[in-house]
Formats: structure tokens, sequence, C-alpha cells
């Protein structure tokens, strides 16, 4: 039997997030040059994602578009959310999806809608193994990874055990088996030295680094520059929030800069480049935005 293929794999769960899947589809394409050895694929609830956006999706080039239940948090997982200050979060455990598709794909780089790759990133479905789950730390608690980025080897038997958590605490009314009530919360627990998944593996920052938390440590950006491979938009104020107000700019940023700002124009950069051409022939697209 042929081996299964590796995909990198995001979620759109609302029309909002469509500009940075759209984004996070072009970079993958811009630094892996065809023929590539992998499917890029995005999971989408086509209860809360109307059906021109899963068009537009195809459209622009994801090798496959998958339709999957929405997981909510709950009334249970509310308390974590909004210490988190996300109650806009509630449906982010709908990720946990990626550990059903084993009969699809061997390995799985999942990356959230608000990451751009800088720097190739198809390394990872060999450098992993055999890990089942990799990670990067969380700026807000290193010893917790954050799940905007993880590789993984599905396993049904993973998903199911995540699910049996949530189910179990959703009637104690002790929160829903998420210290966080959202994903990254409940798969810490479960990949750890005490949890069912076993200890994560570490991947470097470079592969999920967040200048848009509170905290930046300038010097290690400057140092460690030419070393990022990812940037993650974490938090309620993503890149497509001024879509609206911003004209398309013909100035990429120095590739040297890597202040807020600049890494935000580079975000801008490759949606001036793919996106905001065929968004302006979308009327009730680009309303959306
Ligand atoms: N997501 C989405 N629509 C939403 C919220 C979340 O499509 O309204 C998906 C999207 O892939 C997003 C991921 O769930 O990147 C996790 O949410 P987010 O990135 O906002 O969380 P953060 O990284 O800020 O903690
Ligand atoms: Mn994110």
């Amino acid at each position: 039997m042929a081996p299964l293929p590796n995909a990198f794999v995001t979620l759109l769960t609302n029309s909002s997030y469509l500009p940075g899947a759209l984004v996070l589809l072009h970079s993958l394409q811009d630094l892996h040059p065809a023929p590539r050895n992998f499917k890029i694929v995005c999971l989408v609830t086509p209860e809360t994602v109307d059906a021109h956006a899963i068009g537009v999706l195809r459209t622009a080039g994801y090798d496959l578009v998958i339709g999957v239940e929405p997981i909510a948090s709950g009334a249970s997982g509310q308390q974590g959310l909004q210490l988190m200050g996300r109650p806009d979060l509630d449906i982010a455990l709908t990720k946990l999806h990626i550990f059903r598709l084993q009969s699809l794909f061997s390995t799985i780089v999942y990356l959230d809608a608000d990451t751009l790759p800088l720097r190739p990133l198809d390394q990872l479905f060999e450098s992993t193994s055999p890990h089942r789950f990799s990670a990067s730390p969380d700026i807000g608690w290193p010893d917790c990874f954050n799940s905007g980025v993880m590789v993984i080897r599905p396993q049904l038997s993973d998903f199911k055990a995540l699910q049996a958590t949530l189910a179990e605490h959703a009637d104690s009314g002790s929160g829903n088996g998420s210290f966080d009530g959202a994903d990254q919360g409940l798969l810490n627990e479960y990949f750890s030295e005490d949890g069912p998944g076993g200890p994560w593996n570490r991947l470097p920052f470079t592969y999920n680094v967040t200048p848009s938390a509170a905290y930046q440590y300038a010097p290690a950006y400057k140092h460690y520059a030419h070393k990022i491979n990812l940037i993650h938009f974490i938090g309620p104020n993503k890149p497509w929030k001024w879509l609206s107000s911003r004209q398309a700019s013909s100035t990429p940023p120095p590739a040297t800069a890597f202040d807020y700002e600049s890494l935000l124009d580079r975000w801008f950069t490759v949606y001036d480049r793919h996106v905001r051409p065929t968004a302006a022939h979308e009327p009730n697209l680009a309303k959306r935005f």
C-alpha cells in the first residue's frame, strides 16, 4: 500500500477569518514551489461558513476543503474563555478534528489561519519523527505549548480520548476539562508528562513567533530574526482588521526588519500580491472583510 501523503491543515469556522486562510495558503505555495509532496487542506464548518467562502477557498488553490462539525466549548468552558478575554474562541476546539484524519494523512502540520510562514516548513514532516505531537512554547506560559502550530501523527484514539474528556466534564459544572476553556488548555493537559498522550516534543520558538503578545524580547528578535520560520498573530487584533483602512502598497518591507509593524507589512505583502486583486472582483466578499 502506498504511504499516505502529508498535509498542512488549517481551520476556518467563520468567513471573517477568510483573508487569513487565503494569505496562509499563498505563503505556503510561495515558499514551497511545485511539485509539492504534500497537500494543503482547510477544515471548515459548513454550518457557520457560507458556501461562497468555501468556493473561494477551493478556487484559491486549497487541495482539499473538508467539512467538519463545530465542537464548541459550551457553557462549562466559558469561565476559562472569559479569563482569557476571548469568548470568541468558543469554537476553536473544532481543530481537534485533525486527530481524525488518520486515514487521509500520515503527518499533519496544523497552522492557525492567523499564521504567516516566512521560511519553508516542509522539513517538519520528517524532522519531528517519530514524535506523535510537537509544538512550540507559548509566550504567556512557556511550559505550555501554543496550539496555533502543531505537528501531529493523527490517531483516532487521541481524538476519542480528547472528546471523552470534554464529555466527562460537560455536566460536572467544573469547566469543560480544558483549563482555558479552549483547545490549548485541553491539549496541554493531554500531551503532558502526566497526561494520556505523553509529553509533547518541543519545537523551537522560531516555528511559532508571536509578536502581537504584550512582552517582546527585542534583542532576541534582532539576533534571531533570520531564523524566524513563522509569525503567529495571536490575540483579538488580526492583520485583516486593518484591511479596509489600508491601501495596497508596492514596496515590501525590508526582509531584515522584524518589529511588529514590519511583520504586519509582510502579511499585507502576501495579501496585496495574491488576494487583494481577486477580492476586488468580489464585492460581497470585500464587504465582509
Ligand atoms: N478560528 C476561525 N474563526 C474564528 C475564531 C477562530 O476560523 O472566529 C480558527 C482560525 O483558524 C484561528 C483558530 O481558529 O486561527 C484559533 O483562533 P485564534 O487564532 O483567533 O486564536 P489565538 O491564536 O488568537 O489564540
Ligand atoms: Mn491563532
